[in-house]
């Protein structure tokens, strides 16, 4: 009988593993008969939602070669509020995190989208308590831009978001997060991670950082963008005559 044989991926061309990291989770629920914070708590799996969504941004954004920002806890308080949710660091620790999300807002979520919707807002939040940030001099629509990457990678997409190239790259949210991802396709997996790594450190500027990752500026970049859209919209017009 022949041997069999054994195709081997080269342990070179494997990303290393994303380093383990175990913050502090915990969770404040200001009022607990809120219809919102019901809702939360009848979520499937609430219970592992942080520990999870953190997992889900390690392993998007690093591995064992960048550090990771000191981030010892991350407390999730469901309130009263207006608006969706976001994420600040505390008054005595900005390597504490808060994040703050409206029970006004999950209490107004439809059924069929409750479970997808909180883990989705969650995981962007997560995002924001371990990204890089240029020491503060990012553009904010990249921050957001890659929380919303992650999210997109997470498969917490909501029926409203749509691919688009109009306007600037740093609109923000999922219109740079699909640009990101558009970027990860043409330079390979792991380009989003290096873009959140070369925002570790040093101050950004703008022809620099985008020239000293893909070689080329944003500007062609996000045009290069737009075209490779109309082009895929033509394909499909073709296939569809
Ligand atoms: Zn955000």
């Amino acid at each position: 009988m022949p041997s069999p044989i054994y195709y081997q991926i080269p342990s070179t061309t494997l990303p290393p593993p994303s380093p383990p990291i175990h913050p502090l989770l915990r969770l404040e629920l200001r009022d607990l008969s809120s219809p919102g914070a019901q809702r939360f708590l009848s979520t499937p799996n609430c219970g592992t939602l942080l520990s999870t969504c953190v997992s889900s941004v390690i392993s998007h954004l690093y591995t064992r070669t960048c550090a990771v920002p000191p981030t010892r806890s991350v407390t999730l308080i469901l309130r009263s509020m207006p608006g969706v949710a976001y994420t600040t660091g505390t008054d005595l620790d900005a390597d504490h995190k808060e994040i703050h999300f409206s029970t006004d807002y999950i209490a107004g979520i439809s059924e069929a989208r409750i479970e997808a919707e909180i883990c989705g807002v969650v995981c962007h939040e997560m995002v924001h308590c371990f990204q890089w940030d240029a020491r503060g001099t990012a553009p904010g629509g990249l921050i957001e831009g890659v929380a919303d990457w992650v999210r997109l990678r997470c498969r917490y997409v909501p029926p409203h978001w749509k691919r688009e190239a109009d306007g600037e790259w740093d609109a923000g949210y999922q219109h740079t997060g699909y640009f990101l991802e558009y970027l990860e396709g043409r330079f390979g997996e792991g380009s989003v991670r290096r873009v959140n790594e070369k925002l570790k450190g040093e101050d950004y500027e703008e022809e620099r950082f985008w020239e000293g990752l893909f070689g080329e500026g944003v500007g062609r970049l996000w045009e290069e963008y737009g075209k490779s859209m109309t082009e895929e919209s033509g394909k499909d017009c073709k296939e569809r005559a």
